[in-house]
């Protein structure tokens, strides 16, 4: 018997998922309110890592892994083969624990002298270098895209309108309803604000990315991408001519998805900046080229949500809260999810709704240092 599926919001979470669904023969719906990777959209933007590094974690390293292959398959010029460099600031911290997971698991890793990595780079401070191979980056905004066409490609119907929550259905501003036996919200940061009092505790904060201009030489593939875990920063070399990516990883100030003004912080340039300062002098006074403002949604432990309502009897689900770290495990996630919809296999307790333990531990930013 066909199932039937509405998805609201193709992000990178929605669109991966009704692409594995409309493959597998499903009656699709994906309803977004603007456009597949939009400006405001958290997988809008230009570039994000796929590492499989998650400290001790196996659950997200082995999804990591499976997305890897995934997005292989779903096309391979959406991955730039450049590697992830992890700057170890201690002996036993994360990155010793991403090494034991890794080998455990078979993933490709190697300690390394950064400056067989690095055009320039200081490394004072580092106990030492993790680099892992066959990571890289995601061309995002064309990925989520890309997603998009091959669900639709594959049979799914692709409604560019607003939705609310109407019961178990789905409402478009049309009027129009839909009904499915699963309606799944992949909605990102305006999930909280569609589903009050469900996932209140899911953060909305502003991220802010920089580019620097540089030489041939800081290009990427060619230069890796990079973490610095307890220095809360991370980036990439210049990714097709766009500059040189840093991002500072503290927590930002709260916005608003919809309404907020993307224009970046000036502290948050300050930490990007000393940033290149500490870790690649050369580039201290590149000019900067251009910027990006983005948001997160943190959930108080950095584990994803992915739930059932609990009124809708596992017809509705909310999927989100991907802190800062989801865009890798689209495609992996949307693959579990499938068999969680159906009851095939059990849903994961720790992504369900409810309280959890502050932890900072799965995205990029050992040390989160909130600003208000
Ligand atoms: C600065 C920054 C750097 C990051 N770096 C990385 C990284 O290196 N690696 C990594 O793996 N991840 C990274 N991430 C995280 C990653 O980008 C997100 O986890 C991921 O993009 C979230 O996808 P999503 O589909 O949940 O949300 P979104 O991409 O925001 O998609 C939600 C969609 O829902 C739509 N929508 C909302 N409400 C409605 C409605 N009522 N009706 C219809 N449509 C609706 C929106 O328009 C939107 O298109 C980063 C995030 C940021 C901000």
């Amino acid at each position: 018997m066909e199932r039937s599926l509405a998805v609201i919001g193709a992000g990178v979470f929605g669109a991966s998922l009704a692409r594995h669904c409309a493959r597998a023969g499903w009656r699709v719906t994906l309803v977004e309110q603007v456009a597949p990777g939009h400006a405001r959209a958290a997988s809008g933007d230009e570039s994000r890592l796929i590492r499989c590094s998650h400290g001790d974690d196996e659950w997200h390293t082995s999804l990591a892994r499976r997305a890897w292959q995934l997005w292989h398959e779903i096309d391979p010029r959406l991955v730039a083969p450049a590697g992830v460099a992890w700057f170890a600031r201690r002996e036993d911290g994360w990155e010793a624990a991403s090494e034991r997971t890794l080998r455990a698991q078979g993933i490709p890793c190697e300690r390394v002298d950064p400056a067989t990595l690095f055009p320039a780079c200081r490394d004072g401070d580092l106990a030492f270098t993790l680099f892992e191979p066959e990571a890289g980056i995601l061309r995002a905004r064309e990925a989520t895209r890309e997603l998009t066409r091959q669900a639709v490609a594959e049979g799914a119907e692709l409604v560019l309108a607003r939705a609310r929550p109407d019961g178990a259905a789905a409402v478009l501003d049309s009027g129009r309803r839909l009904e499915a036996d699963h309606v799944v919200w992949t909605c990102g940061g305006w999930l909280p604000g569609l589903f009050p009092g469900l996932v209140d505790d899911v953060r909305i904060t502003q991220q802010d990315v920089f580019y620097f201009g540089a030489g041939a030489s800081w290009r990427t593939p060619g230069v890796p991408g990079w973490v610095d875990y307890d220095g809360a920063a991370y980036g990439l070399g210049d990714l097709d001519g766009r500059g040189v990516k840093v991002a500072p990883d503290v927590e930002g100030p709260p916005i608003d998805p919809e309404t907020a003004r993307r224009v970046p912080l000036a502290r948050h340039e300050r930490l990007a900046r000393e940033y290149l300062a500490h870790r690649f002098p050369a580039l201290a006074a590149a000019p900067l080229v251009g910027t990006r403002t983005c948001h997160y949604e943190i959930t108080p432990d950095t584990r994803f949500v992915v739930a059932p309502h609990p009124d809708h009897d596992g017809v509705v689900w909310l999927v989100g809260g991907s802190s800062g770290h989801g865009f890798k495990h689209g495609p992996a996630l949307a693959e579990r999810l499938e068999g969680w919809l159906t009851g095939t296999t059990a849903p994961d307790p720790r992504l369900g709704l409810g309280t959890r333990d502050a932890h900072s531990g799965l995205r990029t930013a050992g040390s989160i240092t909130p600003e208000r």
